[in-house]
This record gives structure tokens, sequence and C-alpha cells, in this order.
């Protein structure tokens, strides 16, 4: 198979970790018989930098003339003061509207070996948690109709959602579901939002087409009780822009490290999808070697399952990421509580040591 790859290294750590996930990226090309076509895209503070603004519409074109796009982070405290309209961030809106990518799927997985990272007791994590989000990206409150009145002691923000914006993500949610343990939750607030009743009406009524799948409902101030108290109830959540962004921050942390954590935009089938880590640009340690690329690596496995079809190729990462963890390596912000014992069997690797060795499980 022949691909276009866009890369957006973006600031911060996204250069570090990036690069690391174009090594795995050729290995697997290399071991498999596939051939990636990469381009490199300029997005947030370097696009500032160099262009005067974060996502310039040329620098889209070449997302949106690849066949998926792979993204670090943006954003740092360099470009904390500049004008609203051309912060860092604008380039991830602009990216996602621009991409039409309406849904953020966040795997929120406890891997086994990095169980000491997880904040929760052994009884209540068990063997381990995997948990699907599912969160609308491009409607809601983040998008809807706002304004500040003329004395500007009044401000106000829109929650609106259409039929058709619900479905699609609800949807998903029951096609991820189906291919997992056949359960939907869907996250609102139904005693209060009108919004959020419509949430409910859609998803019961889409629910008749994927009877196997058991549907319930959960009010997003339960559900954030519930993901610390009981997570393992949770197989797939399927939520609107705005409780999607907060309990997918609590889901990841609840897993232990940010750094492990990958997630995948994605759109109708048509156009390209956008995958990245979940993680910022982790300025304090930029540069360093230290950052962990696994969550970008695990992002690029995402990026070949969804966006290319690519099961094998796909497992074939997270196989190779488990082994390298079952091997005891580790990157800092992994080894947690072990810390001193990680190092002194000299297993307390950097960012590129750590993206060599996932290489090296795949090339076995
Ligand atoms: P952050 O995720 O960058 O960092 C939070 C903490 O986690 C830091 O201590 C950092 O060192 C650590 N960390 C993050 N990723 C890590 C990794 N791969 N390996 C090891 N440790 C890691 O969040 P923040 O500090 O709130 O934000 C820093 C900057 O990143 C801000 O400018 C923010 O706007 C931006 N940001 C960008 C994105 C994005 O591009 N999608 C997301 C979140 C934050």
């Amino acid at each position: 198979m022949e691909k276009t790859i866009a890369l957006i290294p973006g600031d911060g750590i996204g250069p570090d970790v990036v690069a690391e996930a174009v090594k795995v990226l050729d290995a697997v090309a290399k071991k498999y018989g596939h051939k990636w076509n990469y381009r490199d895209v300029i997005a947030g503070g370097a696009a500032i930098d160099k262009f005067g603004k974060p996502l310039p519409q040329e620098q889209l074109d070449i997302c949106l003339s690849s066949d998926a796009t792979l993204l670090g982070a943006v954003g740092g405290p360099k470009w904390d003061n500049v004008a609203p309209e051309i912060r860092p961030e604008k380039a991830l809106l602009g990216l996602r509207g621009g991409m039409k990518v309406f849904a953020n799927l966040r795997p929120a997985v406890m891997w086994p070996q990095l169980k000491d990272a997880c904040p929760l007791k052994d009884e209540i994590v068990g063997n381990g948690l995997d948990i699907l989000v599912v969160r609308e990206l491009t409607g809601g409150i983040y998008f809807g109709e706002r304004g500040t009145s003329a004395d500007g002691k009044t401000a106000w923000d829109t929650e609106k959602y259409s039929w058709e914006e619900i479905e699609r993500i609800v949807r998903l949610g029951f096609q991820f579901a189906q291919k997992r343990q056949k359960h939907l939750t869907v996250v609102d607030k139904a005693n209060i939002l009108n919004s959020s009743r419509l949430w409910r009406k859609v998803a019961e009524e889409v629910h008749k087409e994927y009877s196997d799948v058991t549907l319930d409902f959960l009010y997003i101030d339960n559900a954030s009780m519930q993901l610390v108290r009981n997570p393992r109830q949770f197989d797939v959540i399927a939520t609107s822009n705005m409780f999607g962004d907060i309990l997918t921050d609590e889901a990841s942390q609840i897993t232990g490290s940010i750094g492990m954590l990958a997630s995948a935009s994605l759109g109708d089938g048509t156009g390209p999808g956008l995958y990245e880590p979940i993680h910022g640009t982790a300025p304090d340690i930029a540069g360093k070697d230290l950052a962990n690329p696994l969550a970008t690596i695990l992002s690029a496995a995402m990026l070949l399952r969804y966006s290319f079809k690519l099961e094998t190729e796909a497992k074939a990462i997270e196989d190779a990421v488990n082994a390298v963890l079952n091997a005891g390596w580790r990157t800092g912000d992994i080894a947690g509580s072990k810390l001193a014992e990680v190092k002194a069997q000299g297993k307390l690797v950097g960012t590129k040591k750590m993206g060599e060795l996932v290489v090296e499980e795949l090339n076995k």
C-alpha cells in the first residue's frame, strides 16, 4: 500500500515524539511492504513564528490532500501573550473544523505493567481498565452562539445540537461497542438540559438498530463520580463536546500516565483522519530526550487501523509496545514510584531509545 501522511510536529516535545512515531511507521512499512510519503506541515507556535498565524490555509491544505495526519502537540509559554485570534490552540480548532473530524476517539487503557502509576486502589481497577470515549468534536457549546452584553456584565454561550450531529456520534458509539463489550453509556445532563434530552431521544432511536448492545444513560456529575468509583462498569461512552472534554481528561488520569494515551479524530470516512497523543507540548521537558513517545506511537497505530484499515500492522505496533513494557523499559513518567528501581536495573530510557526499542520489537 502507498499512502501520504501529513506530519505536524508542532511545538515543545511534539517534534521529539513525532520523530519516534515516524521511525515506527517506517519499520512497519519495511516489514509489511508499504510505502509512506510524508509531507511536513507547520502549525501552532512554529507557524506563528514563521507565518504570523497558527494554521495558514496552505498548511491545512497539505493535511486535506493527504491520506491521514499525525500531530504532535502545539503551544507553549512563548506564545501565551499573542493575540487571542492567533493563539496556537486555534490551529487545533482549525484542523478539526477544516478536516471535518467530528468524532474524537480516546481509548483510556490501563496497561497492567503500569498499574503502579494508577492513582486508584487495586480493588477498584482490578486487572486493568479499557474504556473508549467517543466525544463529539465540532459542535455544542464550544461552537454555539456566544456573546457579552454591552456593559460587559453578562456573558453567554449556547449548547445547541442537531439530530444529525448527535446521531453520527451515538452510531459510532454503538458500532465500537459491538466490537467490544457491547455496552454503550451516553453521558448527558438530561434532568436539566433540553439538548441532553435530544441526545437521549436520538440514542434510543438509533439503539433499535443495535439491539445486541446494552444502552444506558448517566448524568455527567454521576459519570465523573463513577469513573473513579467503579470505572470497570464502562465499555464505550458517547458524549457531547464539553462533557467529553472533561471526562476524557479524568479518564486519562485514572489510567496512569498521560504519556501513554493516544487519540483519533474521524469524520464521515471520506476525508483523512487526525491522530495525536492527548498530552500537550510539555515545555518543562521539551528537547531534553525525556518525553514518552508511546502515546504518539500508539496514535500512529490508530492511524493505520482507522485510516488505512491495516489491523495487523496496528496490532503489531501495540504488541511491540506491550513487549517493551513487559521487558521493563520505562521513560521517567511511567516509572512512577519505581523510578529508583528502574534506574538501578538500567531500564530508564529517553525518548529516542524508547522509539528504538519499539522498532527492535517490530523487527523481531
Ligand atoms: P502537558 O500535557 O503538556 O503537560 C502536563 C504534564 O505532563 C507535564 O508535567 C509534562 O511534562 C507531562 N507530560 C506530558 N506529556 C508527556 C510525555 N509524552 N512524556 C512525559 N511527560 C509528559 O499539559 P500542559 O502543561 O497543561 O500544557 C503545556 C502546553 O501544551 C500548553 O501550551 C498547552 O496549551 C499545550 N497543549 C497542547 C495540546 C495539543 O496540542 N493537543 C493539548 C494540551 C495542552
